[in-house]
């Protein structure tokens, strides 16, 4: 297969006429439905088949998959459908991809440990080493993964020397260079894309560097967690007060931006210092200093034999509430640390049309010609004051689109946004629409239960102050 375009080839023949699906026999689910078992009539064989709704996301889903799927630790797949399908309780028929992949039988990483009367730090050692490779098979090929959890990770069969494979390609993504050509606005760029154009460059002019983006060290910060709960059997950032309703509230974001986690001596005094160096360089908040997967695979704890110490783990993994709360904050976390897909392209500053700029143009505008009309003075040119309710929601949108709340932790700007919304609304009690707006974001009046888009905050702020800038004048 030719290497530059490789690309699989999506049959539309039915595939019911080289396999039977069965539809009922449920293998795992998620966020776009069951996966289901299929036979392939010609030769009796079983496979895994995931259905997924036909959009360009789910194309690049498939082709990601296929670009990495010949490495032992990654599942297989085999074949693409794209069929017109009608599941029961639908209106109508809807174009699906039906992704034919190699049958995992031997369960999800924690379901087996949960399963197993003892895991050992040998063992542990092993899981990671399988997966650390398949880390390092997508990143050679300049792929980040962005959701490495322990549900992607699938034995294939149920003995014990059984291999662990990565699935689930659906938020893969080929790191073409985007990231690190100047199609960023310098308003939202973050530290570390910067740091990625900086090594891009460098590797243009041919001085080796080690491969860095941002997205790729998103990886290595999940492995990284994996590890931890695989040592200890709970996450190692966790809320001191958790409630159901946010999966992740101030306190654990807090503790996630600073890093701020512990090896308590009950689960841990028994682990190696090899195992503990491992998780304190991937759970490095500085995405420049994480170490990368070729150091993993390198690292003594994985090239060593480890020591085969019985750990706590599957003590707590095996309390499937646990689990579950465990894999609820985990895929919160994950949504946090992936860039968002499409690049901001830069506007020319003239043409921008930020409120913040809009306002400030109008106004040096009409006291350019009140000046004009009188005697003009140096004073005549400065713009007047805001009163403190418009202040307070030019601050929000000042927030949420200047490059500061881009440039720092993602913590410390919501909490800090959140600050500015309730001082915004307090100053503008007749400005109904703010609290309405905002609970389409998830606002509940103290705060956001699901991470907002600054943007998305900015735009909100933005239409409102324009809609009402002579109403709360
Ligand atoms: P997510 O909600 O994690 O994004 P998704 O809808 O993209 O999920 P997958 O993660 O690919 O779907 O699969 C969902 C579940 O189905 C997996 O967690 C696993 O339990 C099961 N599964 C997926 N692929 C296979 C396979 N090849 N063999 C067996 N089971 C599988």
């Amino acid at each position: 297969m030719d290497a530059v375009d490789d690309r699989i080839e999506i049959s539309t023949s039915s595939i019911t006429d080289d396999y039977d699906v069965d539809w009922n026999h449920k293998l795992g689910t998620g966020i776009s439905g069951p996966v289901r078992v299929g036979t392939k009539r010609s030769s009796g064989e079983k496979y895994a088949v995931k259905v997924i709704i036909d959009r360009p996301k789910a194309r690049q889903e498939v082709q990601m998959h296929w670009k990495c799927s010949r490495h032992p630790h990654v599942v297989k797949l085999y074949q693409v459908f794209c069929n017109d399908l009608q599941f029961p309780g639908e209106s109508e028929s809807r174009s699906r991809l039906l992704l034919v992949m190699e049958l995992m039988d031997g369960g999800e990483l924690f379901h087996r440990i949960s399963q197993q009367n003892g895991f050992t730090e040998r063992q542990a050692a092993v899981v990671t080493k399988q997966v650390a490779l398949a880390v390092d098979h997508l990143h050679s090929l300049n792929i980040a993964h962005r959701d490495l959890k322990p549900e992607n990770l699938l034995y294939h069969n149920k003995s014990e020397e059984s291999p662990i494979k990565l699935c689930d390609f659906g938020f893969a993504k080929l790191d073409k260079g985007d990231l690190m050509t100047p199609q960023f606005t310098p308003y939202y760029v973050s530290p570390q894309v910067l740091e990625a154009q900086k090594r891009h460059r460098k590797e243009r002019s041919s001085i080796p560097v080690s491969p860095y983006t941002y997205d790729k060290s998103c990886d290595m910060w999940s492995l990284g967690v994996i590890i931890y709960i695989l040592l200890c059997g709970y996450p190692p950032f966790y809320s001191d007060h958790p409630t159901s309703r946010r999966a992740i509230d101030k306190c654990m974001r807090k503790k996630i931006m600073t890093g701020t986690y512990e090896f308590p001596d009950r689960e841990w005094a028994r682990v190696s210092e090899n195992a503990k160096d491992v998780v304190k360089r991937l759970l490095c908040v500085e995405p420049g200093s994480r170490m990368n997967v070729e150091s993993l695979v390198q690292h003594p704890w994985l090239t060593e034999e480890a020591p085969d110490t019985p750990l706590q783990s599957p003590m707590y993994i095996s309390n499937k509430a646990h689990r579950e709360h465990t894999a609820a904050t985990y895929e919160a976390q994950l949504k946090q640390m992936r860039i968002p897909d499409r690049p901001v392209n830069l506007k020319p500053i003239e043409s921008a049309l930020n409120p913040i700029l809009i306002e400030r143009r109008l106004q040096s505008r009409q006291n350019t010609d009140i000046g004009n009309a009188r005697s003009p003075s140096p004073s005549s040119q400065t713009i007047p004051p805001d009163p403190a309710n418009v202040k307070s929601m030019r601050d929000v949108i000042a927030h949420c689109l200047l490059p500061k709340a881009q440039t720092k932790k993602d913590g410390d700007t919501i909490m800090e946004l959140c600050e500015k919304i309730d001082v915004a609304i307090k100053e503008n009690p007749d400005v109904e629409e703010i609290p309405k707006m905002l609970g389409d974001l998830k606002w509940n009046g103290t705060t956001f239960d699901e991470e907002p888009k600054l943007m998305e905050v900015g735009k909100i702020f933005k239409t409102i102050l324009q809609k009402n800038i002579n109403k709360i004048r």
